[in-house]
């Protein structure tokens, strides 16, 4: 997927591409788990979002808060673990399936997981959405996003 330098600005992913000449962005998650280890970050989530991976987890909202988040620069964050790729998700499952990282809590994840890799910053131009294929296999590849799609995507999250 390239696009000519013109193509930038705010919404430069409604052009057609130069490739396919379709607007929009392609993306398919093949379960590798970069977005979800690495050098460490934050995954933030809503009082909703606690709520509902404390009920999916079997314990009360102040035990979840306790056990699986932590407090960050960037506001309460689920908690990381030591990996050989440096910190992954506490809910990172790379044992379900062979060679993959799965999410253990996948249809409780918060919106920023949903969301990726359909963030502001990464849609900033296609230059940071380059930058967000390096570490992402999954853009640039299957399912074809249109631009309303990513449109309501985008304002899910302030990412
Ligand atoms: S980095 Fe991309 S392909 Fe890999 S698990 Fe995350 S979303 Fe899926």
């Amino acid at each position: 997927m390239t696009y000519a330098n013109s193509e930038s600005g705010a919404e430069w992913f409604a052009r057609p591409d130069n490739d396919t000449g379709k607007p929009g962005l392609s993306f398919s998650c093949t379960m590798c788990g970069n977005c979800c280890s690495g050098d460490g970050g934050y995954v933030l989530f809503t009082d909703a979002e606690s709520e509902a991976l404390a009920a999916r987890l079997g314990v009360t909202v102040s035990e979840f808060l306790d056990r699986y988040t932590h407090d960050t620069i960037a506001g309460r964050s689920l908690r990381e673990k030591k990996s050989e790729s440096g910190y992954e998700c506490i809910f990172l499952d790379r044992n379900s399936i062979p060679g993959k990282g799965v999410c253990g809590v996948y249809e409780d994840r918060p919106m920023q997981c949903r969301t990726w890799p359909f963030w502001r910053s990464n849609l900033a131009g296609p230059w940071s959405w380059a930058n967000a294929a390096k570490t992402c296999p999954g853009l640039n590849s299957g399912r074809r996003y249109s631009v309303q799609e990513i449109r309501v995507l985008r304002e899910k999250v302030d990412m």
